[in-house]
């Protein structure tokens, strides 16, 4: 068993790393990290849970920690706003601990990847060019991370030209309390802070290259990213143009056979399918949807032709478990499967 900590543990992605990891195969959590104003107090009393199912007793009767205190494991999951994220995860990386982030702030520095492990599980070598004594692995934005699996499935086969997507995202994805619910409430928002430029920009780098830096995938992409009224489950409307031609029949074929190195490893939080097709004309939907390979599947769905692009397709997935800490779970474990993750 190996010890971790996270970071961030009573927000709503530290919330799923407290349930992912409780009775975890590999990874035992023995020290959570809140802000200041919590230190000292029992998760359980503190914590205000949000996500279904109960508070795993391994976890309730942990004394929260604050950022100045010693963070005691070599491996950490980080779920921190990004703007406390930085330092942090800097300095825990360059002393020798293992970073496993959820954040922003590092996602684009030049060698620190962005893993999917189903897509890009080379990418991890850049770490070796970071200059710590650790690491800092980065997940995905949560809707970019749904995304880049149909679209990996897509490329590996027959090229990607050019990419439309229109992102309907859950209020969990804004962590808590988020989004004010006079806001959202029988409602939509189109604007989400700076999602639009971050799908485009880490979709492109995780289906690109890394040969001693990172070289980002040729295909165009354009993003309009929207708030909806769901509680979780990201739903993504995708316009393809692929290189070569190709029948709807073929792309469905593609999707439905997609699998990686994770399923070969039969990893702990891999899901047998990374892809379910569904032939319904009405689904996905996020309701019925979102929970597919315990959260951890991207369900696909509603395929059809496209005149002015190739194909175009829905996508659902559940925004804080393969959007966020199941994610980076799949990296530790992914990692810990190759004899990378030395603690
Ligand atoms: P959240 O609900 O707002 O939780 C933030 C967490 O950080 C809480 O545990 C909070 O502790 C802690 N924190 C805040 N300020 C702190 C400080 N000064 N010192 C120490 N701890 C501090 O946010 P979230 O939605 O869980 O998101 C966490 C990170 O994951 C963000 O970087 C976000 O962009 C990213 N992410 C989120 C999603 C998603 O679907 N929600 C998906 C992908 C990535 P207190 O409770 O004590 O304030």
């Amino acid at each position: 068993m190996i010890d971790v900590s996270i970071l961030g543990a009573t927000g709503i992605v530290g919330q799923r790393f407290v349930q992912l990891l409780n009775n975890h195969p590999q990874f035992r959590v023995v020290a959570l990290f809140a802000s200041s104003k919590r230190k000292g107090e029992k998760y359980k009393d503190t914590v205000n849970w949000r996500i279904e199912g109960d508070i795993p007793e391994s976890a309730k009767n942990i004394k929260l920690k604050a950022l100045d205190d010693e963070v005691p494991t070599r491996v950490v999951f980080s779920a921190l706003p990004s703007q406390i994220a930085f330092d942090i995860e800097d300095k825990l990386s360059k002393k020798g601990h293992f970073v496993f982030s959820n954040a922003s702030s590092h996602r684009y520095d030049a060698f620190v990847p962005i893993i999917v492990p189903e897509v890009n599980p080379t990418h991890f070598v850049a770490t070796k060019y970071q200059n710590r004594k650790g690491f800092i692995i980065t997940n995905p934005n949560c809707s970019t991370a749904g995304l880049v699996i149909p679209l990996k499935a897509i490329k590996d086969q027959f090229g990607i030209e050019k990419v439309l997507v229109v992102t309907m995202q859950a209020i969990s994805g804004a962590g808590f309390p988020g989004v004010p619910a006079l806001s959202i409430y029988d409602n939509l928002i189109p604007h989400i802070e700076k999602e639009e430029e971050k799908l485009q920009l880490e979709t492109r780098k995780i289906l690109g290259n890394f040969a001693d830096k990172f070289i980002s995938a040729n295909f165009d992409i354009e993003s309009r990213c929207n708030r909806v009224a769901v509680r979780d489950g990201h739903t993504e409307v995708a316009f393809i143009k692929t290189k070569e031609k190709v029948t709807i029949q073929q792309i469905k074929d593609a999707l439905a056979h997609f699998t990686a190195l994770p399923q070969k490893y039969n990893l702990h939080t891999a899901p047998k399918n990374p892809i379910i097709l569904k032939e319904e004309v009405n689904r996905p939907q996020p309701l019925l949807d979102r929970n597919n390979g315990k959260g951890m599947s991207v369900t696909v769905g509603n395929i059809k032709q496209s005149k002015m692009f190739t194909v175009t397709l829905t996508l659902t997935f559940h925004n804080t478990i393969r959007g966020a800490a199941g994610g980076s779970i799949l990296n530790a474990e992914f990692l810990y499967r190759e004899g990378n993750l030395n603690v």
